[in-house]
């Protein structure tokens, strides 16, 4: 049986006698015995089709809605962000509830990337390219704003398009500068930068080589790019 949220239960429904909370959880085990009837009259496929269709969007069919992933996930338990919900991200995009996902908005792009969700999905959902397909979706159509999270994705992308090899140092000067940050723990970020660069993770100065045969494949990358109507926009 899916799970559903909590806003759908009819709540005079359950006795007072047979609530139990632990640590903040319903434990009664009664929350979703009755749901709410409710039908749901904006119902868009396409959402679902488009999602489905992208390489990152591809395992979301294979979600049973176990909640396993959010339960685990580091921004909804460790950061206590609540409203960021994996499960519920792709619940909506399965049954195509747009006006839902719309809601969604300020939350979903602050996925941290960190993967344990996909780590700990029994059935193999991809679950973290997933959340990103549906977020990138959601700008795709002028749902959801720019984020700096898709700007880091755009500054990352531009700095690899350029020789196919990563220049980190670049790219936190970039986007450090035009996301106009500046409250930095510059001791935090050094400290950082020392261990990366004796680990080998990060190297110094401007990137003196490409990726062999970079021309070609950056050709065949931005085939891709296109055809995902992604627009490289400096760099
Ligand atoms: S853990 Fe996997 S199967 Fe379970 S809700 Fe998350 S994505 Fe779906
Ligand atoms: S990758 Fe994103 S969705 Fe998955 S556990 Fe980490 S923060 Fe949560």
């Amino acid at each position: 049986m899916p799970i559903h949220e909590k806003n759908l239960i009819e709540e005079d429904r359950i006795l007072e006698k047979e609530k139990a909370e632990l640590e903040g959880r319903d434990v009664s085990g009664q929350w979703n015995t009755f749901i709410e009837q409710r039908i749901l009259s904006e119902y868009e496929p396409e959402i679902f089709q488009e999602i489905y269709s992208r390489p990152e969007g591809r395992t979301i069919n294979r979600c049973w809605q176990c909640g396993t992933c959010t339960s685990g996930c580091c921004m909804h338990t460790d950061f206590g962000l609540r409203e960021f919900n994996p499960r519920y991200f792709i619940y909506l995009a399965r049954i195509g509830d747009e006006e839902e996902l719309k809601k969604q908005k300020d939350v979903i792009w602050r996925c941290l990337a960190c993967n344990k969700c996909v780590e700990r999905c029994p059935k193999d959902v991809r679950v973290e390219e997933v959340v990103h397909a549906i977020d990138s979706y959601m700008r795709k159509k002028g749902w959801a704003p720019d984020n700096p999270a898709s700007r880091w994705d755009d500054e990352y992308l531009r700095n690899v398009m350029k020789s196919g090899i990563l220049d980190e140092i670049s790219l936190l000067r970039n986007y450090i500068r035009d996301e106009k940050i500046e409250e930095f723990d510059t001791h935090y970020m050094m400290k950082m930068a020392v261990k990366l660069l004796k680990t080998g993770r990060m190297r110094t100065g401007p990137v003196r080589h490409r990726t062999k045969g970079w021309k070609r494949i950056r050709k065949v990358a931005e085939e891709i790019l296109e055809k995902d109507g992604y627009e490289l926009t400096k760099g």
